[in-house]
């Protein structure tokens, strides 16, 4: 109990996990996409920025060359009362450089002190000479990052201008932090580093919640089916009628009970059927034994005593066989010794053996072929046990002047024996148990009599039928007769004996 318990809560546990593994995966994906996303959106738009701040710049900036000086330097032409142009340079002016082919900043015509770059740039580094010439030699605009000593990242464009008598080229860079992005980057980080363990205890929590419920029908039906033993096998696990997979097993498990409590009423059936049987011999023989003992004097009453005894044990021992062959044949013990035969020949052969007894009983016993022959693969044993069991019932139940007839015939691949008889009949109601074991037809005043035969002979009937795939079928009219037909196929399959008791295999009409 203990452990059935802990599997259904290891298997809820198992469904929550990878539930919420999957579901944890999928969000991770996901927001590394999103995140992915907002970094190339977050850089094209510094990118998109520095393009615009480079128009304004060069709108604005002129290198010219002082008169009377040797030197160039950069003036800004920017209207610092109009908000649009006064933002844009500050823009500008916080990050970037104007520098000669050297990489040397230039002076300007305001600031000689270093208004040709911003202290930002000048904490970024100032570039090399050679790196200088190559953007002079280059007509593209070079995109390169570059990072502060504390470490932050900026975009820097960088180009050049050429001086207002259009002698000379000069360096010009400018550049966006990328502290704005960085920070937003920094803030989905933490904002994800929030949220994911609160979705995912959420999601462990639903599926813990989900799967559990889900699998309380599997407990309710485990514990419906542990209240199912032996005793009391009538029980069914009752249908939740939602037409799901849970309502398909618990169908599936009622069936196999089922089956389960046909076997079991059998083998309780057979086991009173057999204690019955044996029961009333012996009671017999220990009868006779007493009174022989108490009442015989001479050698002569001893002897017809012993003689009646022997008849006693004769029985017994031939019912013992009997039960022994058919539980071996039932259990699949016997294995049907398949040859070629012909069906024709084997009950002919039979009939023939059957004239006298027929005789004595005064009855005509006939055979009629309707094919020249039916050859087939049966169990030559086997058959003829059946149709000895068939024929001793038809001579057995017919009075005299009846008549009994037998005949073999073929319809497509099987083979058809019918054996008919004129005889008492079998009444409707005991017409379905004929071939259980020990069943007899008695009538009211009738008592079980060694004459009557031991109830075993249509129980072989029925399993030499079964073990070679066929069919029998049992029809009668009380006071008219009874025919049995039977119908085998003729066909090569190997059947074993017996495996397989079917209810099918036995059809009574
Ligand atoms: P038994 O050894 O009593 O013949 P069976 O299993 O062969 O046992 O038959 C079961 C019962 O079926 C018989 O006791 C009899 O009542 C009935 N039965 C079988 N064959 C016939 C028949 N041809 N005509 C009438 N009753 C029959």
């Amino acid at each position: 109990m203990t452990q059935r318990k802990h599997t259904g809560r290891s298997l809820r546990f198992t469904l929550s996990a990878v539930y919420t593994g999957l579901f944890t995966l999928l969000l991770l994906g996901v927001g590394l996409l999103f995140r992915q996303n907002l970094a190339t959106n977050l850089s094209e738009q510094a990118r998109d920025d520095l393009k615009q701040s480079w128009d304004v710049l060069k709108a604005n900036l002129r290198i010219e060359h002082d008169l009377g000086q040797a030197n160039y330097h950069a003036v800004w032409f920017f209207d610092p009362t109009d908000p649009d142009e006064n933002g844009a340079s500050v823009r500008i002016k916080s990050v970037y450089v104007v520098a000669d082919e050297k990489g040397k900043p230039l002076p300007d015509s305001y600031s000689p002190s270093g208004f040709s770059y911003s202290s930002t740039y000048e904490s970024l580094g100032f570039d090399s000479a050679a790196q200088v010439k190559k953007i002079l030699a280059s007509n593209q605009a070079e995109w390169i990052q570059k990072i502060d000593p504390d470490g932050l990242p900026y975009l820097i464009r960088q180009s050049y201008v050429l001086s207002e008598d259009r002698s000379r080229k000069y360096f010009v860079a400018i550049g966006k932090s990328f502290a704005e992005s960085a920070a937003l980057l920094r803030q989905f980080d933490w904002l994800c580093l929030g949220l994911f363990p609160l979705v995912i205890i959420t999601g462990f929590a639903t599926g813990w919640f989900f799967t559990g419920r889900s699998l309380t029908p599997v407990m309710e039906i485990a514990q419906a089916a542990q209240r199912i033993s032996g005793s009391n096998l009538s029980l069914r696990i009752p249908l939740r009628r939602t037409g799901d997979e849970l309502d398909y097993l618990v169908e599936t498990f009622n069936q196999m009970i089922e089956r389960l409590e046909v076997n079991f009423n059998q083998v309780r059936q057979f086991s009173t059927d057999v204690s019955h049987e044996l029961r009333t011999p012996i009671t017999i023989l220990r009868g006779q034994l007493e009174v022989a003992l108490l009442t015989a004097d001479t050698a002569e009453q001893y002897r017809d005593a012993i003689v009646d005894s022997l008849q006693d044990v004769e029985r017994l021992s031939q019912i013992v066989r009997a039960l022994l062959l058919l539980s071996q044949a039932e259990t699949g013990q016997v294995i049907l010794q398949k040859h070629t035969l012909d069906l024709v020949e084997v009950a002919e052969g039979i009939v023939d053996q059957f004239q006298i007894p027929a005789e004595g009983a005064e009855l005509s016993l006939k055979f009629v072929p309707n094919v020249g022959a039916c050859p087939g693969e049966f169990d030559r044993v086997q058959i003829e046990r059946m149709l000895s069991n068939l024929l001793s019932n038809a001579i057995k139940f017919t009075p005299a002047g009846g008549e009994v007839q037998v005949s073999v015939g073929r319809d497509g691949d099987e083979a058809e024996i019918v054996v008919a008889d004129t005889g008492q009949g079998i009444p409707p109601e005991h017409l379905p148990l004929i071939f259980d074991r020990f069943y007899r037809v008695r009538g009211k005043e009738e008592q079980a009599s060694p004459e009557k035969g031991l109830g075993l002979g249509l129980s072989f009937v029925s399993w030499i039928v079964r073990a070679h795939g066929g069919t029998v079928d049992a029809q009668s009219a009380p006071g008219k007769g009874t025919t049995f037909r039977i119908r085998l196929p003729l066909g090569e399959e190997e059947v074993r004996a017996g495996l397989e008791p079917s209810s099918e295999a036995v059809r009574q009409g």
